[in-house]
C-alpha cells in the first residue's frame, strides 16, 4: 500500500531516551503530569524562539501584536505578554481574558463585524482601541462614549481594494463583512475626529495564512501606499497603523515555511523610505498562527489498533472535537495530513502504513490518512504538529460529549 506524505515537522522537536521532548520533557512524562489525554502542550521556548527571530528580522519602528484567537490560553497570554506589544482581540470575552493576562488596554486593539453595544461599552471604558468595521459600529461607539462619559479610542478598519495573494483565508478585496470601504474612509475619519473620539489610525488587514514572501511583500506595500493616501485625504498624520499580518506555517506535505529575512529586509527598505504622512505613525503588525501555531502539539492515546480490508486503524482517544483543522474540516477543500508521529517512538524508523483516527462517531474524524509511522500499538502517544493556533478553541468539544482536551505551557 503506498502511503500519503505527512505534513512537514516544525523545527525545534527532538527525542530524549527515544521519545518526543517539549521543552525538555518526554512526552510521557507530560501526560503524567497532567493526569491525561488528550492534551495539548504548548513550548515556552518555542514561543520565545520566534518572537526572537521575528524581532531580529523587522525595524525596531515595527510593533508585534498578539491576535489572541489564535489561542487564548490564560498560561499562553501571560507568557506572550512582555514579549509583545500589543494584544488584539475580537470580542469582549476575549477582552476579559486579555485584561486577566495582566496586558494594559491602551496596548489592546478590537476587531471584529457584529461587536454588540455591551461589547463596545465594556472596551471603550477599559480605554481599548476599536478597530471600527462601519460606520454603523462607529456612529454606535460615539453615542455610547457620550453616555458614559469617556472619549472612545478608535480607529478605522479599511476594506481595501486588494489582497493578500495565495493566503489561506481571504479577507480584503470586493465587498467584506469586515471593515469600511477605503473610499468612504476619509469623509467617517473626519466625522470621528470632529465628535471628539480620540482618532487611532488605521488598521488594514489583507488576508491570513501565506507562506510566500513575495505575496505579503507585495501586500504590505500596497498596505503602506493605502494608509499614506488615506492620510493625505484625511489630512491629519496618522498616528497609528496596524498593517495586519498573514504571515503562515507550513501545515501540509511541500508547504515551505515563510522566507521571513526577505519580509524583514523589504520591510526595512520601505520603513527607511516613508512618505510623509506616515512619518510619525506608530506601525505595527497583528499574527496570531505564526507566533504560537508551532509552539504546539496535540498529544492523543492509542485506544484500538484494528484492521478493515487490508486497512489498518489506529484509534485514538483524540480528534476533530480538539484538532478541527488537522481533521481537514477547518476552511480546506482537500484533506491533507497534518505532521503526525509516534510520540514514544519519536526516533523510530517508519515500517508500518496506517489511516490514524479520532473516537468521534463520524467518518470525517480523521488524523491521518495513510501515515508512514512507526508501528503504533494500544497505548502509545500519537503527536499532532502545528497544534498551538486553532486547536482548543475552534474546534467543537462539546460534540459527541468527550469533552475538552488538557492544556499545559512547558
Ligand atoms: C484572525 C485574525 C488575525 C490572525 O490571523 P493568523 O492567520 O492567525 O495570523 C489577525 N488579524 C485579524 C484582523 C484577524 O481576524
Amino acid at each position: 500500500m503506498k502511503s500519503k506524505a505527512l505534513g512537514p515537522m516544525p523545527t525545534g522537536y527532538s527525542a530524549i531516551d527515544g521519545e518526543l521532548a517539549i521543552g525538555g520533557h518526554t512526552a510521557s512524562a507530560l501526560v503524567a503530569e497532567a493526569g491525561r489525554t488528550p492534551l495539548f502542550v504548548y513550548s515556552r521556548d518555542h514561543l520565545n524562539a520566534r518572537m526572537a527571530q521575528l524581532r531580529a528580522v523587522l525595524p525596531s519602528r515595527i510593533g508585534v501584536n498578539y491576535a489572541i484567537k489564535a489561542n487564548p490560553h490564560p498560561d499562553v497570554l501571560r507568557h506572550m505578554q512582555p514579549l509583545v506589544d500589543g494584544f488584539d482581540i475580537a470580542s469582549s470575552g476575549e477582552l476579559v481574558m486579555a485584561q486577566n493576562a495582566g496586558l494594559d488596554p491602551a496596548r489592546i486593539s478590537f476587531a471584529g463585524p457584529g461587536k454588540r453595544d455591551d461589547e463596545l461599552e465594556a472596551a471603550i471604558a477599559a480605554g481599548v482601541t476599536l478597530n471600527c468595521e462601519s460606520e454603523g459600529e462607529a456612529n454606535r461607539s460615539l453615542t455610547i462614549g457620550q453616555r458614559i462619559g469617556k472619549a472612545p479610542r478608535m480607529a478605522i478598519r479599511v476594506n481595501p481594494s486588494f489582497e493578500l495573494k495565495g493566503s489561506g483565508m481571504k479577507m480584503g478585496g470586493g465587498a467584506k463583512p469586515f471593515g469600511v470601504d477605503a473610499d468612504r474612509v476619509p469623509a467617517l475619519a473626519k466625522q470621528i475626529m470632529a465628535e471628539g473620539a480620540e482618532w487611532r489610525g488605521l488598521h488594514i488587514f489583507t488576508g491570513s495564512q501565506a507562506l510566500n514572501a513575495d505575496a505579503i511583500i507585495e501586500a504590505q506595500g500596497n498596505v503602506l501606499d493605502l494608509a499614506a493616501e488615506l492620510g493625505a485625504q484625511i489630512g491629519t498624520s496618522l498616528p497609528k497603523l496596524n498593517m495586519g499580518g498573514g504571515f503562515g506555517i507550513p501545515y501540509f506535505p511541500k508547504e515551505e515555511a515563510l522566507d521571513l529575512p526577505a519580509v524583514g529586509a523589504a520591510l526595512h527598505r520601505r520603513v527607511a523610505d516613508l512618505p510623509p504622512e506616515l512619518a510619525e505613525t506608530e506601525l505595527c503588525l497583528e499574527l496570531g498562527r505564526y507566533l504560537v501555531g508551532e509552539a504546539g502539539v496535540y498529544l492523543c492515546r492509542v485506544i484500538d489498533r484494528k484492521d478493515s480490508h487490508g486497512t489498518t486503524y489506529l484509534v485514538t482517544d483524540g480528534g476533530l472535537h480538539h484538532q478541527l483543522a488537522a481533521s481537514g474540516n477547518f476552511g480546506t477543500v482537500v484533506r491533507r495530513n497534518y505532521p503526525v508521529a509516534i510520540a514514544n517512538k519519536f526516533d523510530a524508523e517508519p515500517d508500518d502504513i496506517v489511516n490514524v483516527v479520532g473516537c468521534l462517531c463520524t467518518p470525517l474524524d480523521r488524523l491521518a490518512d495513510l501515515a508512514h509511522l512507526p508501528r503504533g500499538d494500544v497505548g502509545d502517544l500519537v503527536a499532532v504538529f502545528c497544534a498551538g493556533a486553532y486547536g482548543a478553541t475552534a474546534s467543537p468539544a462539546a460534540f459527541l460529549g468527550h469533552g475538552p482536551a488538557a492544556e499545559i505551557l512547558v
